[in-house]
């Protein structure tokens, strides 16, 4: 045995869990009186928070709630729902986050699969959230934080005052005990449940944290859904850095320029169709601001053109990639000595690319997923990209075969396409279900899309595979023209993508009207595919 085995033990004086929980307990005594949460008129001081998360853990305790159950919320960005991202896990219980454009039938599968024991649902859901429970033995807790009707045995403030506020706040007694569990959004199928453990949370809120910035003057508005793969960890990394969490019930271009401009916003996340929300806001909502504003993106690929005009509109843009199954960022594409150099345009090409892993991850890799052997770094050669490292998700709830398919050969399948550049940047190509390939080429939706949005009467773009009886499938693409732009017609967009594309790149169909969008801003591809093959 080796001299620095011996009498060298792990002991709770130099071990602890690894635990988000104790970002708050750390926050609410160095800054009791800061505030830590902003809703409207309301205000909660860092001790307030952890006060109200306190009574919200012993009330769910007194409802039974223990180390190992689930407990759902159903909620916009409220106070309540960065609450339940402390309360659940000090009981070692595990949250389930629903996201809130689900329907009744959607909802009542997650909560049978995930045997939830208590849902808290904002008002707002009642009339989704009522037939769901209907059948399910639940305790349903109403959050009445705009009014609306209550349909469960308790509301929340109540709930609340029953509650201890000196209940203790414990820590995991193992840091892989699960925290979280997000259902990802099944196009097809029933949703697959992630789950997450104490220590990825903690880390990836630590990246987080350090790549973006945050620190104790730290103002971060909720723009991107708590409830997606719980905000991207911000929920925990805001708390961290102790800066103040700034909620938003809806995200509405009025609603986030004026939030940005009373409350001095230094940063915010959201999908890239959010900014392109804000590009193309009308002037009527906009609000001057003094402070550059920190956006970090992803969720979908930001076409370089949005990149360049967020930059132009004071923002600082920040790229990012992931997925729930990786607490959301796990890559990002990191500035360089020498790119403020370049001209905009060259930068925003460089920052549309997903980067590189963030700290806590171990690697990031494009592989070929049938000899699990790296591709060459040629900025050419297409591979899946796969993750590895600690704040990759334990697998999925209930589900071995999709779990050991997602981990084959010691890599997380990401089921993206991309390439590995010279200097070591990953670049996403397509979803490997989203490639086109037409005549045996293969077509990157993204680039087409690329090429599109520079388009100057272009707002948003989408191409998809239409099936063709020649080529077995060509381009289509789907366009929203800018407010107020003038008509362009199918074959300007045509001739357009034949100025900078390869012809066989280029659509030969195109179709005009707004894009289907998830709850978190993502274009649903698989709608248009299916409006494609319609023709
Ligand atoms: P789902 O959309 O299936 O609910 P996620 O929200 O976990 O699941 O989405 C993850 C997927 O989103 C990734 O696999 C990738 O295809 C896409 N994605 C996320 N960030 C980016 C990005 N920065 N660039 C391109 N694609 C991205």
């Amino acid at each position: 045995m080796s001299i620095f085995e011996q009498n060298l033990d792990r002991r709770p004086a130099n071990h602890v869990p690894l635990s988000p929980v104790s970002f708050l307990t750390r926050a609410a005594r160095i800054y009791p009186n800061r505030v830590a949460v902003i809703h409207g008129e309301r205000r909660f001081t860092y001790a307030a928070f952890l006060e109200r998360s306190r009574r919200l853990a012993s009330a769910l305790a007194r409802a039974g709630v223990g180390k190992g159950d689930t407990v759902a919320i159903m909620a916009p960005n409220t106070p309540q729902m960065l609450e339940a991202h402390y309360a659940v896990p000090m009981l070692g219980a595990v949250l389930c986050s629903i996201n809130i454009r689900l329907d009744a039938e959607a909802i009542g599968f997650i909560l049978r699969h995930s045997e939830a024991k208590v849902v808290l649902t904002d008002t707002e859901f009642a009339s989704v959230m009522g037939p769901a429970v209907a059948d399910i033995p639940i305790l349903v807790v109403d959050i009445d934080d705009a009014g609306g009707t209550w349909i469960g045995a308790v509301e929340y403030e109540s709930f609340l005052e029953g509650g201890d506020p000196g209940h203790p706040v414990l820590l995991p007694d193992d840091e892989w005990q699960a925290i979280g569990l997000n259902y990802t959004s099944g196009t097809t199928g029933n949703p697959k449940g992630v789950v997450v453990h104490h220590r990825g949370a903690y880390l990836n809120a630590c990246a987080n944290a350090l790549t973006f910035g945050l620190s104790p003057q730290s103002v971060y508005l909720w723009t991107l859904p708590m409830f997606h793969c719980n905000g991207w960890t911000y929920t925990w990394a805001v708390t961290l850095a102790g800066g103040t969490h700034v909620c938003l019930r809806r995200v509405e271009p009025a609603l986030i320029f004026s939030a940005i401009a009373e409350h001095g916003v230094t940063h915010m996340c959201g999908a890239p169709v959010v900014l392109s929300m804000l590009i193309h806001a009308p002037s009527s909502v906009r609000r001057a601001f003094d402070q550059t504003v920190k956006i970090a993106t992803g969720g979908a690929a930001p076409p370089s053109t949005v990149i360049t005009q967020m930059e132009a509109m004071g923002f600082a843009v920040t790229h990012l990639y992931g997925l729930t199954e990786s607490y959301g960022p796990s890559t990002v594409c990191l500035w360089q000595p020498g790119l403020d150099d370049l001209p905009i345009a060259e930068k925003s090409a460089f920052m549309a690319r997903q980067g590189v892993n963030t700290p806590m991850l171990e690697e990031a890799a494009v592989l070929n997923p049938a000899t699990m052997q790296k591709m060459p770094a040629d900025g050419a050669t297409m591979g899946e990209l796969m993750l590895r490292g600690n704040t990759v998700m334990k697998g999925y709830l209930k589900n071995p075969a999709a779990t050991e398919e997602a981990f084959a050969g010691g890599w997380f399948h990401t089921g993206d396409l991309a390439v590995m550049h010279p200097d070591g940047y990953v670049e996403i190509k397509d979803r490997a279900k989203d490639i086109i390939i037409s005549g045996g080429e293969n077509i990157s939706s993204l680039e087409v899309e690329e090429v599109i949005y520079k388009h100057p009467s272009v707002m948003e773009a989408a191409v998809v595979a239409r099936p063709d009886e020649k080529w077995g499938e060509t381009p289509q693409a789907f366009v929203t023209l800018k407010p107020g732009a003038a008509e362009v017609t199918e074959a300007e967009i045509i001739a357009w993508c034949r100025q900078h594309l390869a012809h066989y790149k280029c659509p030969r169909f195109v179709t005009f009207g707004p894009l289907p969008k998830t709850s978190t801003g993502k274009i649903q591809k698989f709608d248009l595919r299916e409006r494609a093959r319609a023709g």
